[in-house]
């Protein structure tokens, strides 16, 4: 294990959900692991996120990201317990269930559901009225599926970074990577600020940011900011009891009574504003699932770059021309699900062993994301 402060075994950029996990992971193994993040920890896309762990259209989506999200809700309840212990915070792993208004499911639907072990039940409009009474009388049938939860993805960061500490990683907030040590193909550390961090392993998990780091590096990493703005009301506990999706939008329904509703999608590069355009469309929505909504304040309204990549597939695993050099970016909408599964697939990857799953489809081989499906190709709309 390498002791000093500016070497590590293994250098991690980027203290998101990704980059807490994959630390996580790496400490587990023994290593001597140095994160490294350029504002605050979990300040960017991590913290801005709604929390819900599926997919909002799950069958919509590529084998590659449901093999990621079935292992992951899999692992969820274990980490959510471990995390518990050790930090003290309770990150409210909640299984409130999702509601699809609107929704009929066909076979392609029910085959999907089978093969991924994923429980679904259709429900008349009088049963969605029993199930949720706040929605407005107009809705029609619906899918339910049951076992999907939600977590306060802030409250998860936090008792990660406890954990982390407790199992002795270095974490350095305010220090920004300014490039990658590189020689003959080799990596052996990251250039900061405030100087050099020397390792032999450092894993890429700068979240939208991550291409960044490997520009001028011959292929560009295709992860590009995608902007997703939400509002936060403040109505009383048990008014919804589901995450519940309709009208292109969502509706999520934390413990204490707080419900989000989100979101856009918009291509606007690195800016992070909110808009009033926006918190009106939001806020329409919410009423049109809800109407009952319109009666309570909107306490919050924040925006989030999600780090969009083709498909919506993630880069897990060892740069193909770099050696020591591990990506672990690219979740678009679905980093929160798919981090737990990601971290492990990177971590086995790199300890040069088998995982649950073949790591072929998160390799950043010529040419992915550079023809057929571009960025932000991954289902968009919530029904
Ligand atoms: C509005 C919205 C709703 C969402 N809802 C959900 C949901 O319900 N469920 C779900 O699964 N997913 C959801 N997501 C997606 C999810 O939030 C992201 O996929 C996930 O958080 C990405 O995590 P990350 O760690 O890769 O990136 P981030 O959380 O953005 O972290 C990357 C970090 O890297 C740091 N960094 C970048 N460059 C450098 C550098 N050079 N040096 C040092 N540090 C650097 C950044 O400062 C940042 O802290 C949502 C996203 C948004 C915006």
């Amino acid at each position: 294990m390498t002791e000093s402060i500016n070497s590590a075994d293994c250098v991690v950029v980027g203290g998101g959900l990704l980059g807490l996990l994959t630390a996580r992971r790496l400490a587990q193994e023994g290593m001597a692991v140095t994160l490294l993040e350029r504002g605050a920890l979990c300040r960017e896309s991590s913290w801005a996120g709604g929390g819900i762990l599926s997919p909002l259209v799950p069958w919509q989506y590529t084998d590659a990201i449901s093999r990621l999200v079935e292992r992951s809700q899999h692992d969820y309840p274990l980490l959510m317990a471990e995390l518990l212990e050790q930090s003290g915070i309770d990150p409210e792993w909640t299984q409130s269930g999702m509601l699809m208004l609107d929704t009929v499911p066909d076979t392609r639907v029910t085959a999907w559901a089978e093969r991924f072990h994923c429980r679904l039940e259709t429900l008349d409009a009088d049963r969605v009225q029993l199930a949720e009474p706040a929605l407005t009388a107009a809705s029609g049938p619906a899918v339910l599926l049951p076992g999907v939860a939600q977590i306060r993805n802030p409250r998860l960061c936090q008792a990660l970074a406890v954990a982390l500490q407790m199992q002795g990683v270095t974490i350095r907030e305010q220090c920004t990577v300014t490039r990658l040590l590189i020689r003959d193909q080799v990596v052996n550390g990251v250039e900061t600020e405030a100087g050099p961090v020397h390792a032999n392993c450092v894993v890429i998990a700068g979240g939208a940011w991550s291409a960044q780091l490997l520009q001028g590096m011959g292929r560009e990493l295709p992860v590009k900011p995608v902007r997703g703005q939400m509002i936060l009301f403040q109505a009383p506990p048990g008014m919804l009891r589901h995450i519940v999706q309709g009208a292109g939008h969502y509706l999520i329904p934390r413990r204490d009574g707080l419900v989000l509703a989100g979101s856009t999608l918009e291509h606007v590069g690195f800016s992070n504003e909110t808009t009033s355009q926006a918190r009106e469309e939001l806020m329409q929505a919410a009423f049109s699932i809800a109407p009952g909504l319109a009666d309570y304040p909107v306490i919050r309204h924040w925006a989030g770059l999600r780090p969009g990549s083709p498909e919506g597939i993630p880069f897990i695993g060892e740069h193909s021309e770099i050696s020591g050099l591990y990506l672990n970016t690219g979740h678009f909408r679905n980093g929160v699900v798919m981090a737990p599964a990601s971290a492990e697939l990177l971590v086995d990857g790199l300890q040069r062993r088998d995982s649950f799953t073949d790591p072929a489809p998160y390799a950043f081989w010529p040419g992915r994301g550079l023809s057929g499906a571009g960025v932000d190709t991954a289902p968009e709309s919530g029904i």
